[in-house]
């Protein structure tokens, strides 16, 4: 085992939850590395502007606030390696990390893996995010004011989507497999009550119409088969997400959705393993939510360090 490649704490997924753990970790001492197969940002990378970080009163492009949050860390001696883990041994100790870029040992381990949106997997969706395709309301929704924008899912993400987006576009469609919404009751009553969401029961969207940007959407009554076009600027896709957590399928408590058990201490199932972010258990997936996230479990790594290792 070399000696330079075993770290108090590994750190595996450099978005904001990850590189926040970072700067934690190393300003109280811990030798650390943050592992990211991509680059800095993670999924906040991916978003032209950041509206609600806050400190950053103007908004801020996503790719420059992941390089700065890398930055910052590595400012006070965290580390990073471009490198895909692969698997892990939460039950060595130390823990091991294999690697595309060899293996790393660590004696706590933060998961910030992320999770993605799922996408419809419609022809042309992903050329169009950015440019009329959204997965994320509270993001992307401003960009739509006055503007005729369709939802598509039916659960309470698809129905918070919903209301956001009434409140700031001119019409929203909000389209739905079944006869109903899946979400919870308190969602029903104002979803009703919003004079601008007109929903489409029994329909899904078979088809995204497209100049360059979006300009509307085919939509299918999953009943008769008859077939509308909805001419629309923007598609909020809200039919769930995949958290990022092959690598620990079997190895940690995950809930019926997949997310990684973990409450307001990140602690998992295993100790000294921490989930922050987008990967865990939480009611509001974003950057300021991970970073915190962030804090908090370096926090717990530094203390189950000193209370292992006194
Ligand atoms: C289009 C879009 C717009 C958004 N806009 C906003 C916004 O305006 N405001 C806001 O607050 N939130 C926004 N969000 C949500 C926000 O980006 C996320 O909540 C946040 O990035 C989650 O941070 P995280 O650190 O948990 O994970 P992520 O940012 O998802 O980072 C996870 C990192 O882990 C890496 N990784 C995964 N698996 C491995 C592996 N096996 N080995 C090595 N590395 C791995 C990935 O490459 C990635 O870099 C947006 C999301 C999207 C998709």
């Amino acid at each position: 085992m070399a000696e330079d490649r075993i770290y108090d704490l590994v750190i595996i997924g450099g978005g904001p939850g990850g590189y926040t753990a970072a700067l934690y970790a190393a300003r109280a001492g811990l030798k650390t590395m943050v592992l990211e197969k991509l680059s800095a940002g993670g999924q906040m990378a991916l978003t032209e502007q950041v509206e609600n970080y806050p400190g950053f009163e103007a908004g801020i492009d996503g790719f420059a606030l992941g390089q700065k949050m890398q930055r910052q860390a590595e400012r006070f001696g965290a580390g990073t390696a471009y490198a895909e883990v692969t698997s892990l041994d939460l039950n060595a100790w130390p823990r091991v990390v294999e690697t595309s870029e060899g293996t790393f040992f660590a004696r706590t381990v933060i998961l910030a893996t992320g999770a993605n949106p799922r996408p419809l997997g419609l022809e042309g969706e992903e050329g169009l995010v950015g440019r009329g395709v959204a997965y994320c309301a509270a993001c992307d929704g401003m960009a739509y004011r006055g503007k005729t924008v369709a939802v598509v899912g039916g659960g309470n993400s698809a129905a918070a989507d919903a209301l956001v987006l009434s409140r700031i576009a001119k019409k929203v469609i909000l389209i739905h497999r079944r006869d109903t919404l899946r979400a919870t009751k308190i969602y029903h009553g104002a979803l009703a009550q919003a004079p601008n969401v007109e929903p489409r029961w029994n329909s899904v969207v078979t088809e995204l119409l497209q100049d360059g940007r979006l300009t509307g959407i085919r939509v299918k009554d999953v009943h008769t088969g008859a077939e509308a076009v909805e001419p629309c600027d923007g598609l909020f896709i809200s039919v769930g997400r995949q958290p990022a957590t092959e690598l620990v399928r079997g190895r940690l408590e995950l809930d019926e959705q997949g997310y990684i058990l973990a409450g307001e201490t990140t602690q998992t199932s295993v100790p000294g393993v921490y989930a922050v972010g987008d990967v865990r258990t939480k009611p509001l997936r974003q950057v300021i939510t991970a970073a915190s996230d962030g804090a908090v479990a370096a926090h717990m790594a530094e203390r189950f360090l000193a209370e292992r290792e006194p």
